[in-house]
């Protein structure tokens, strides 16, 4: 299995590191994130190390995903306060990933939490500019 010795979600992984856990099984762990945007964040975290999506197979993707569902629904039935949930992955520096190690955030929500996921569309395409765009996605999808 992938691991990387310097990867601090690896060291959580192989209990060298202290994370404060609420699942684990044989692909994944999810525990709580030690700086929470929202009380109840949680973290999702295959354990082969993989710094992005791209290269996370197939199955243990889908296996994250499922956690996420499950996860969700036991937040929502928790006393956490959860109105909402948002699933989110920052695959990239750029897209604000800052550990190297692909996981999946499960975030709870509710209404006026002052959280701002989305900070704004800056502009709006025309229907060519959508059209273009998505030929050059389509282009260069790899099956
Ligand atoms: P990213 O920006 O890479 O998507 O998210 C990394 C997340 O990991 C952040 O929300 C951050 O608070 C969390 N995090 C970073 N280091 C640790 C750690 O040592 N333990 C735990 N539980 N969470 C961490
Ligand atoms: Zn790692």
């Amino acid at each position: 299995m992938n691991t990387d010795p310097a990867c601090i979600f690896c060291k959580i992984i192989a209990g060298e590191m202290p994370a404060t856990m609420v699942a684990e099984d044989e692909v994944t762990i999810a525990f709580m994130d030690i700086n929470p945007v929202n009380e109840g964040h949680l973290l999702v975290v295959p354990r082969e190390h993989h710094q992005s999506i791209a290269s996370i197979p197939g199955s243990v993707l889908s296996h994250m995903a499922l956690i996420a569902r499950w996860l969700t629904a036991a937040l929502r039935a928790s006393l956490v306060r959860t109105e909402g949930v948002n699933l989110y992955l920052a695959d990239g520096a750029a897209a604000g990933q800052e550990v190297p190690h692909a996981h999946l955030h499960v975030i709870p929500r509710w209404r006026g939490d002052g959280i701002r996921i989305s900070v704004g569309r800056p502009a709006t395409p025309t229907r060519e500019q959508l059209e273009e765009m998505a030929a050059q996605i389509r282009a260069a999808a790899i099956d």
